[in-house]
């Protein structure tokens, strides 16, 4: 396809630079697409700081990808030049495994390929992310942007393909809705579209937070309560009382003091994945109350469709902070110290 720009960390140490690469020609299913908007999740920031011990430098992060079809492959028919599109983190799957039959790519017994940080599996190169001016994927990992949306809302869009399916798919197959008593832990990226899907669904949604700023802004969100997690008598208060928690912090914690909020038969799902373990788990507070502990890795193709429809028809947005694409490094360094309302989102189109 010629040559493109995105940016790429070469080391844990070194700070993302412009790196110039070429994408793939156009295979007969491919699309070819003009990155709008992508979103910085904090997956992208374990794996440039190589966290996850699995990072292929030089690496362009990016898994949050709103953009427009520039080109199509000659099989295409269900995308023509100037759609709005969405790309998440699965590119590819084997599609003949039980868990891809069963649409559940991200399930795929030979493992999904990733739209960066992985290999193409059919020639071997490496694939790069959204950070990057274009993109070529297989149109079935494409996603249609509602028209509900409007044009400056997009920016806003583009963390739904990974913070909104990663909170939504365990929230929907949990059966989330009226009635139901629903517990977020962390209030960044994940965390706030957590705390709206969960609201949107019926919910009734107590956010716990490590941050004690963090009150006005929770509730604003649509969480009926905001606990502060240091306040022993406001956890107290909580014991036994929530069906279904959603733990999106990205770091290790207590997971007892987080089990003995639920009621009996409760869930607490585990979507963060912070590079340290949690630490030891104590049986006592799984086997009182007949508890659950879960996890759930983002969302197929097909529910990630179903989860643009849901935020597009209760106008589910991000919160987002929008940078031009050489800001890229301070977005990250904010991120560390979660100094971000919630979600950075690089403007690729206009940098
Ligand atoms: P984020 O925006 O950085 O938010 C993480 C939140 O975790 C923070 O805002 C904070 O909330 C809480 N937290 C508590 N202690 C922390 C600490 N020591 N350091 C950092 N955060 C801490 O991250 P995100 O993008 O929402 O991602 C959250 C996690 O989910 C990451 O581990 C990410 O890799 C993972 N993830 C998993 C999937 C999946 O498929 N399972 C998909 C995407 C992301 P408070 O200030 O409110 O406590
Ligand atoms: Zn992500």
């Amino acid at each position: 396809m010629g040559q493109t720009l995105g940016y790429a960390a070469k080391s844990t140490t070194t700070p993302l630079e412009l790196f110039s690469f070429e994408r793939r020609e156009l295979r007969e299913m491919d699309i070819l697409i003009d990155v709008l908007f992508c979103g910085i999740c904090h997956s992208d920031l374990h794996v440039i700081k190589n966290e996850w011990k699995n990072t292929i430098y030089p690496v362009i992060p990016g898994h949050e990808i709103v953009g427009r079809v520039q080109k199509v492959g000659s099989g295409v028919s269900s995308f023509q030049q100037g759609d709005l599109v969405g790309v998440g983190c699965i590119i590819g799957s084997c599609q003949s495994c039980d868990n891809c039959k069963d649409h559940l790519e991200q399930y795929c017994d030979k493992g999904f390929t990733l739209v960066f940080n992985s290999k193409d599996p059919k020639d071997g190169s490496i694939n790069y992310g959204g950070f990057s001016k274009q993109l070529v994927v297989d149109k079935s990992v494409a996603l249609k942007i509602p028209k509900e949306f409007k044009e400056e809302e997009l920016p806003r869009v583009a963390p739904l393909l990974c913070a909104g399916i990663t909170t939504y798919s365990p929230l929907k197959n949990r059966k989330v809705g009226p009635g139901s008593r629903v517990g977020i832990i962390g209030l960044g990226g994940l965390g706030h579209m957590g705390i709206m899907i969960a609201a949107a669904m019926g919910a009734h949604v107590t956010l716990f937070t490590t941050s004690s700023d963090k009150r006005e802004g929770g509730k604003s969100l649509g969480a009926n309560e905001v606990v502060c997690v240091t306040d022993a008598a406001r956890m107290n208060s909580c014991l036994g009382t929530l069906d279904f928690i959603l733990n999106t912090a990205a770091a290790s914690l207590d997971l007892n003091k987080y089990l003995r909020l639920l009621k009996r038969d409760g869930t607490m799902c585990l979507v963060g994945l912070p590079p340290i373990p949690h630490g030891a788990l104590s049986a006592d507070s799984l086997i009182n109350k007949r508890r659950s502990l879960a996890g759930s890795l983002i969302g197929s193709i097909k529910e990630t469709q179903e989860m643009l429809d849901f935020c597009a028809k209760h106008h589910v947005l991000a919160h987002i902070e929008l940078l031009p694409m050489d800001r890229v490094n301070e977005a990250f360094d904010r991120l560390i110290k979660k100094d971000v309302k919630y979600r950075f989102v690089l403007d690729v189109a206009n940098s």
